[in-house]
């Protein structure tokens, strides 16, 4: 086991990380921006480290600085929680030259799935339903339109390099194909440095649901269950559930059975995503994601395995803790993320919280890095806190989020609490009804 690991993170995931770390007894180094100084990840870890000015390229990002931080410290390994260096192939590659090890899969296995052709190649190849399209990046215009008839419109032109839901273009008859093509390539080109581009069939109504795996790098993954995350602004996730109101146990254990198998069959090790577009009763693989993710604790909080510890001991070499037959869905858990932002207009709202309250009682946990009196930084992302709310079954965790809401109280700046206040009560939300246009379209309506 290790014997010192360092959080190359900030916020709530570098909080998460320091507790699973020293449930394991074993001792976390934090690293932190000037701008951090005062933050809680700081204060409760063994040791901490000042990395850089606030810019997160000169700290969070900052590649040397972190090893200089290792080697001051000594620690054995790293954690980079998700977002910054967690989906790097390259920093995965230096930590192994400097015998650091990287909590996470296989420098190869981020490359694969960090190029969006390549990751839908694989996939495929290993038996995970993918969207309809083209084989591999499309340059000719013609070529493009006989795909685009075979498929049917309206179709969907993604860039390879894309992330962040940006350089997508639809185009809903051949009218519109050239022109988005060369739109979708320009952008691609100028945000990306990569202008390949690929079609794929355009989802019209689906859901995002996605398949938790962890893997030994050694043949052996087990599946944990799904997540829906369709309640989306801006590509964004605003509200995430296990298990999905749309599936029923035999899909569920179907899906986790065909994603399972494919993490066994790449060696895949670690924790990892597989996300799908879920459209008429039928999958459509979109990416993997190789890291832990925001909404990791739904699916804790219904299987009750922490997915941090599982991380941590594949990594060391200890292999996984459970089998899939050991795996059990308990209940229905929500998460909901606390943005400092307007709960309208979304723009973000730093300062100084004055008042922070957090829920409790059976069934809740918050998530958080910030406290009474914390100044929120204006350089990193807006999330401030997570509540998940567990309950036995769907109709008990919305009765339950209703009541943590309420009990919820975050002062001095805008938060997205009010959206969630509002959602909980919503009729289509409470059925479960929604796909991943539905929460853009309820705000363009709300009055
Ligand atoms: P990124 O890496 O930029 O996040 P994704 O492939 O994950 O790109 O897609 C981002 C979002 O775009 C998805 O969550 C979904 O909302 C939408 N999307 C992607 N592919 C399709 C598709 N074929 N049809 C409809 N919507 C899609």
């Amino acid at each position: 086991m290790f014997q010192k690991i360092l959080i190359a993170n900030r916020g709530e995931i570098a909080l998460r990380i320091l507790r699973a770390a020293k449930e394991l007894g074993i001792q976390t180094v934090a690293v932190h921006s000037t701008a951090d100084a005062d933050a809680m990840h700081v204060r409760l870890a063994d040791e901490s480290v000042c990395i850089g000015p606030p810019a997160s390229r000169d700290s969070y990002l900052n590649i040397h600085q972190i090893l200089a931080a290792c080697e001051i410290t000594g620690a054995d390994a790293i954690h980079p929680g998700y977002g910054f260096l967690s989906e790097n192939a390259k920093f995965a590659e230096i930590l192994a030259a400097h015998n650091i090890t990287f909590i996470g899969p296989s420098a190869e296995h981020i490359r694969i799935m960090g190029d969006k052709i390549e990751a839908k190649r694989t996939a495929a190849r290993l038996g995970i339903p993918v969207v309809p399209g083209s084989e591999g990046a499309v340059s000719d215009d013609r070529e493009a339109k006989r795909i685009a008839a075979d498929i049917g419109y309206p179709v969907l032109i993604k860039a390879s390099a894309g992330g962040g839901g940006r350089g997508m273009k639809v185009a809903r008859s051949e009218a519109e194909l050239s022109e988005a093509l060369s739109t979708a390539r320009s952008e691609a080109g100028a945000a990306f440095g990569d202008d390949a581009v690929y079609i794929e069939k355009y989802l019209e109504k689906p859901r995002h649901i996605e398949v938790q795996v962890v893997g030994d790098g050694a043949g052996n993954a087990v599946h944990l269950g799904e997540r829906d995350c369709s309640l989306q602004r801006r590509h964004q996730k605003v509200w995430e559930e296990a298990n999905s109101p749309a599936l029923n146990v035999d899909q569920r254990m179907r899906i986790g059975e065909i994603v399972s198998n494919a993490a066994a069959d790449l060696g895949y090790s670690g924790a990892g995503t597989v996300e799908f577009l879920y459209e008429n009763g039928e999958f459509f693989f979109i990416e993997m994601n190789t890291r832990l993710q925001v909404e990791h604790p739904v699916t804790e909080a219904i299987t009750g395995i922490d997915l941090v510890h599982e991380q941590i001991r594949v990594a060391s070499g200890g292999g996984l803790s459970v089998r899939q037959e050991d795996v059990r869905f308990l209940g229905h858990a929500i998460e909901c993320r606390i943005n400092a932002e307007d709960p309208r207009t979304f723009v973000p709202s730093p300062g100084v919280i004055t008042h922070f309250h957090t829920p409790g009682g059976l069934g809740v946990r918050v998530d958080s890095g910030v406290y009474s009196g914390y100044r929120i930084p204006p350089y990193y992302d807006s999330l401030i806190g997570k509540l998940i709310v567990h309950g036995r079954h769907r109709v008990e965790c919305m009765m339950r989020l209703r009541r943590a809401l309420d009990e919820f109280v975050v002062d001095g700046i805008n938060s997205t609490l009010p959206l969630f206040r509002d959602l909980v009560g919503n009729v289509d939300v409470a059925n479960g009804d929604y796909d991943i246009h539905w929460l853009e379209h309820y705000l363009a309506e709300k009055p």
